[in-house]
């Protein structure tokens, strides 16, 4: 029995990041949009395929700007999946917009796009497809029926940087991408978050609502002689601090990526036979696909044997865990959503998922891992 604890996630620091930050300390700019942020920027505009990428606080603040964006009014319906974290209903329920929600598709988790039209109302403004582990959705399929609906299509990409869908980054493929750096995904800045502009007519606009609603960015490039007070809008920029430490990510996303994968392959070949012998089913993949190894989680035959792996690897120092408690059952999803037919695949899946350790450094522990999975499943 090994007596180190693994823990279920560690971030992965590249050595960099401390160097940047004291450099931007030097620098003596701190406020947000300087030169790390404006590298950080760049990065994202060629990486993600993108006509202008902002730097947020997180995530969550990305899908704000979103709702914000295209303008969500209170009863405006928008189709998403309620296997997802809360902040892809949240930015839209607080603006007064009614989160719609599907069920998933038995393979990959993502929403079953086959079910988006009928859940379409003359109320709906938006559709908003999460590429959930960092394996995309069927954005081809999805963008016909939001051009056919004339609807906004918002790109839930918070796990999918460095994926892409026909050499298609994830985030690229809808009117606006949002992607998350929080620790626990694969470029992290502790909390952090990009949207992503898509459609050009946006653009302008997005600036403004991150800028506290006022026209700065303009103000700067020398289009306007002074700056005001020009719509809504919020303070949604980090600081030059957190940039600094995200270019130091953003430089070695190849070399994470990278070893992400050959951590995320290792275990897929080890359970391969797990799954012949029905034990569990491993993640599948979408064709013509590349994924970005954000996590590797199985899918075990019911909610009993999952609680049970769980205390069993916890019991020889693995800490796994499970999510989302869907939000079409969540106390505030009663409230603020509703859902469109039965959520049973959802439900279902949502019962049994179990993510296992997937972080940089964890590759001396991997041999153990799925030793301890594998004697869980021999009945110990
Ligand atoms: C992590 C995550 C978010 C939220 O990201 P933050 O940067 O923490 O706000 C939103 N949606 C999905 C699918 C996520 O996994």
């Amino acid at each position: 029995m090994q007596a180190i604890n693994i823990p279920f996630n560690k971030p992965y620091m590249t050595g960099r990041e401390l160097w940047y930050i004291a450099q931007a300390h030097a620098n003596g700019h701190l406020a947000g949009d300087g030169q790390f942020t404006k590298k950080c920027h760049s990065w994202l505009e060629e990486h993600c395929q993108t006509k202008k990428a902002l730097l947020t606080h997180s995530c969550t603040a990305a899908l704000e700007i979103a709702a914000m964006l295209i303008n969500i009014q209170p009863g405006d319906e928008i189709i998403m999946p309620s296997y997802t974290f809360v902040s892809t209903a949240n930015a839209f329920a607080l603006r007064g917009g009614v989160p719609v929600f599907v069920d998933i598709r038995q393979d990959t988790l993502n929403i079953n796009e086959q079910l988006i039209e009928a859940a379409i109302t003359s109320k709906t403004v938006a559709i908003v497809p999460v590429h959930y582990a960092g394996v995309p959705c069927d954005m081809d399929t999805i963008m016909q029926i939001a051009n056919r609906h004339d609807l906004w299509v918002i790109e839930d990409a918070a796990q999918g940087i460095m994926s892409s869908l026909n050499n298609r980054p994830l985030g690229s493929i809808g009117h606006i991408g949002c992607l998350s750096f929080h620790e626990t995904k694969n470029i992290i800045s502790g909390e952090g978050g990009a949207i992503l502009i898509n459609d050009p007519a946006l653009i302008l606009r997005a600036e403004i609502l991150r800028e506290k609603g006022t026209n700065r960015s303009q103000f700067f490039r020398g289009q306007v002689d002074k700056y005001t007070w020009c719509d809504l809008g919020s303070s949604y920029l980090p600081g030059e601090l957190i940039a600094a430490f995200l270019w130091a990510q953003m430089e070695a996303a190849d070399e994470i990526n990278k070893k992400r994968l050959e951590i995320w392959n290792r275990y897929h070949i080890e359970f391969e036979q797990l799954e012949q012998d029905q034990m569990l089913r491993r993640a599948i993949l979408m064709p013509n696909s590349s994924h970005n190894a954000h996590m590797y989680y199985l899918l075990l035959n019911s909610l009993k044997d999952r609680s049970d792996f769980i205390e069993y690897l916890k019991s020889k120092n693995i800490f796994s865990v499970f999510h989302y408690v869907p939000l079409h059952s969540a106390p505030a999803g009663l409230i603020y959503g509703r859902s469109h037919g039965d959520l049973s695949v959802t439900n279902s899946h949502s019962d049994r998922l179990v993510r296992i350790p997937l972080w940089i450094g964890v590759e001396e522990h991997q041999a153990y891992i799925i030793d301890t999975i594998k004697s869980f499943f021999k009945g110990h």
